[in-house]
């Protein structure tokens, strides 16, 4: 495996997200000294929170998966998740709606699921769904260590009996196809092929290999963090700052400085000069090119992910919701062709409804409740749409829509903040995706941007622009391959989520 040459004693990583503080935290387990320089005040970067009139807003991430991961990054220093954050089960993980009325609680317990399912769909579907359980079963073991939590370093390099395993699985097939297999109500599928929007392709694109992530939502569950998501990278923060990690928030690395092949400092807008013996770089990819004077030669340059509007809403009473709502529209294909490569919004929309005072009512004043309602829709590379002026008559037709999925559960709103593609844009985020590049065939594996760069001996890539890709549990992996790139593999150990509260 190809590792950064020379001495490594002291890292710099470039933001506080996930990706950046599980790379501070497994450098500062092997022992290396490590500064993080982080633009905002506070760690998290998308996983962050917006405190407004008593509200503390999740404003990105909502579907906790994969807790393990965490473990992995805590165990790192000798912690544990359940000594810095305190996780819950979220069940159902979802509440699927559909247009015609009907609806289906997706459990991760595969007896209240068969249930679920053969009562939503019959006993032919319940079978179905059982064969469909062992195959992601199958496929999450033939892939996880060895494509999604490795460093590879050239295409030729998976030429393994591993990826024979996954092709004779199916995992080159198409994600819906290979659903299709098991599953043949459509309806049905949808709760497991939905999830390739997270990879930023329609479910009749997205390779089947991809279908690992309906394993870690509908199989392993969805959990949620008290004091909702920035908990997590509060908790990462405070275990690496114990472990003897330096941050400097409110600093922007505008440049760095190199020695041929070696970045030997990275200057700040603080006017610092921070030296280091290896740099890892979390940024945005376009900075990351912007910052290394990098121009990579791509047929075709890269594609981002679809973008996607949010609303974040107060309810002045508690809302009969549970706390994760798929709102399927009738349409389905037509609306992945509509923002993925029409650039226009889906006329159909299907929509997720979050309510994080499920999980945490603290989130929102006393007897209040606190909404997220996520469209999918269309980046800026694909759809001219003039969002300032559009997101008003928008939100409104979602509200709309959402209304008429939930009926009389349906609670009294205010809208506290709209978010849309312009304003992942203004913060700086490619295309105006807040989900990096498109998870295509041309940009999977050994075909996405790297996390090592030929010619560059000490500079290392983590986050969603570079392997294994966007999401927190990928992000949470980055980090650990970047440590890897830094000090070479050393022994991991992956535990069972025990830290998992047992219910909320
Ligand atoms: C609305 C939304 C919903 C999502 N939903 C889910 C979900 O439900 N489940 C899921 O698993 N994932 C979800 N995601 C994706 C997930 O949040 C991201 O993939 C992940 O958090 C990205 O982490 P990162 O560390 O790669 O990047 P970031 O979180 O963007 O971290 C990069 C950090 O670098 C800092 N930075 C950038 N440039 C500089 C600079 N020049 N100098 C200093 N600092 C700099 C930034 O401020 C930021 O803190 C969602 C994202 C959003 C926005």
């Amino acid at each position: 495996m190809r590792t950064v040459t020379g001495s490594s004693d002291h890292v710099v990583v470039v933001g506080a997200g996930l990706a950046g503080l599980s790379t501070a935290v497994h450098l500062a387990g092997r022992g290396r000294r490590v500064t993080v320089v982080e633009r905002e005040a506070t760690p998290g970067g998308r996983m962050g929170r917006l405190d407004l009139d008593g509200y503390r807003i999740d404003t990105g991430p909502t579907v906790l998966t994969m807790p393990e991961l965490l473990d992995e990054v805590f165990d790192a220093v000798g912690e544990r998740t359940g000594d810095r954050l305190s996780l819950f089960p979220v069940d159902p993980a979802y509440h699927a709606v559909y247009a015609d009325g009907r609806s289906l609680d997706v459990h991760r317990d595969p007896e209240a699921m068969e249930q679920a399912v053969a009562d939503f769909a019959g006993a032919e579907q319940a079978l179905g769904y059982r064969r469909l359980r062992d195959w992601l079963g199958r496929l999450y073991a033939a892939e996880f260590d060895r494509f999604i939590a490795s460093n590879f370093e050239s295409p030729l390099s998976m030429l393994t009996p591993a990826l024979a395993r996954l092709t004779a699985l199916g995992g080159f097939r198409r994600w819906d196809a290979k659903v299709a297999d098991f599953i043949s109500d459509p309806d049905l599928r949808r709760v497991f092929t939905f999830q390739s929007l997270y990879a930023g392709v329609a479910p009749d694109r997205a390779l089947a290999a991809y279908a690992v992530i309906a394993h870690m939502d509908t199989m392993s569950g969805v959990y949620f963090p008290r004091g909702g998501m920035r908990a997590v990278p509060d908790a990462l923060a405070a275990a690496a700052v114990a472990a003897g990690v330096q941050f400097r928030y409110q600093s922007t690395v505008t440049g760095l400085v190199r020695s041929g092949g070696r970045v030997t400092a990275v200057q700040t807008d603080q006017d610092d000069r921070i030296d280091c013996d290896a740099v890892v770089l979390t940024t945005e990819l376009h900075r990351t090119y912007d910052l290394l004077g990098h121009r990579p030669r791509r047929p075709g340059g890269v594609r981002s992910a679809p973008s996607a509007v949010v609303l974040h809403l107060a309810c002045d009473r508690q809302a009969d919701l549970p706390h994760h709502s798929l709102l399927f529209g009738s349409e389905w294909e037509s609306s992945f062709r509509e923002i993925i490569d029409e650039g226009r919004v889906m006329s159909d929309p299907s929509l997720l409804l979050t309510r994080s005072t499920a999980g945490d009512p603290t989130l929102a004043p006393p007897g209040r409740d606190l909404l997220f309602l996520l469209a999918p829709a269309p980046n800026l590379q694909r759809g001219q749409i003039d969002w300032p002026k559009r997101q008003g008559a928008y939100a409104e037709q979602i509200l709309d829509i959402a209304q008429r999925r939930i009926g009389s559960r349906w609670p009294e709103l205010e809208v506290l903040r709209v978010v849309t593609p312009a304003d992942w844009a203004d913060q700086d985020m490619r295309d105006g995706s807040p989900f990096a590049l498109a998870h295509t065939f041309a940009q999977t594996g050994p075909f996405r941007p790297a996390n090592m760069i030929r010619g560059l001996d000490n500079v290392v890539l983590a986050g969603g622009s570079t392997v294994p890709g966007v999401g927190i549990p990928p992000v949470l992996i980055s980090g650990r391959l970047a440590a890897d790139r830094v000090t070479g593999r050393t022994g991991v150990r992956r535990r069972s989520a025990s830290t998992i509260h047992p219910s909320s």
